[in-house]
């Protein structure tokens, strides 16, 4: 694992240049790693918090912590026990954070703009197994993830004035009619309703289907991504 934090470049991830300080991301997240106790799991939590991931002072998230939630989650599965508390709380704080934020975007494996909430969200949903063993915060990141829903678009075509996707859900799709943002080809577009018309059926499977009005099938063609709008910067006042 540190071979691999020391490949990644710190340096040219964004971030506010008053807060974030890549030096302490790869630092802390080193020193966390290899911490073999409290004192040193809080000594690297301390660089981590304090700049390196997020600048929990004033609530700030960084991209950084999307490209570091693979090895936080791999200490917590394999670090010291101090060490594995420390990488969920900040996981904890960043997804808190992020959450609030909207603004802060990176580029996922599917689409090139996403939330940092929702990212990071993909991130706890592929340690899930891990998070639930892990009592109640374990659980309680995963529900909060969770919030974070995503649909992955195999399949579209018409159905009345609008079209009929399906596809896989992962996270919690929410009652009502939410608005989504559409990620497809590089391009965001803003979805005002979107209708759960089947939900994934228990036995695990992530297959569901939505309907989304005023579109049409080619709009929705995979390979396509839905993602909360409410993620995204709220309207701006005026
Ligand atoms: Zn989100």
């Amino acid at each position: 694992m540190l071979e691999a934090i020391g490949a990644v470049d710190w340096d040219g991830l964004p971030g506010p240049v008053d807060l974030y300080e890549p030096a302490r991301a790869a630092t802390g997240l080193r020193a966390l790693a290899t911490a073999t106790g409290l004192v040193q799991a809080a000594d690297a939590g301390s660089l981590l918090a304090g700049g390196g991931l997020v600048h929990d002072h004033s609530g700030t998230v960084f991209p950084a912590v999307v490209v570091a939630a693979p090895f936080l989650l791999a200490i917590a599965r394999h670090g010291h026990p101090e060490a594995g508390a420390t990488a969920l709380g900040l996981l904890d704080d960043a997804l808190t954070f992020a959450t609030r934020d909207g603004s802060t975007r990176v580029a996922t494996p599917y689409a090139e703009a996403v939330p940092v909430c929702c990212a990071l969200a993909d991130h706890l949903r592929g340690g899930a197994d891990l998070l639930a063993e892990r009592g109640r915060e374990g659980k309680r990141l995963l529900a909060d993830a969770a919030g974070h829903w995503r649909f992955d678009i195999q399949e579209a075509f018409a159905e009345g004035d609008g079209v009929a996707a399906f596809g896989a859900l992962a996270g919690r799709f929410p009652d009502g009619t939410p608005a989504a943002e559409l990620h497809r080809a590089g391009r965001v577009a803003a979805l005002e309703r979107v209708v759960l018309l089947y939900p994934p059926e228990a036995d695990g499977s992530p297959d569901a289907c939505l309907s989304v009005d005023g579109v049409r099938p080619d709009e929705l063609a995979p390979p396509a991504v839905l993602i909360p709008a409410r993620c995204g910067p709220g309207p701006t006042s005026g």
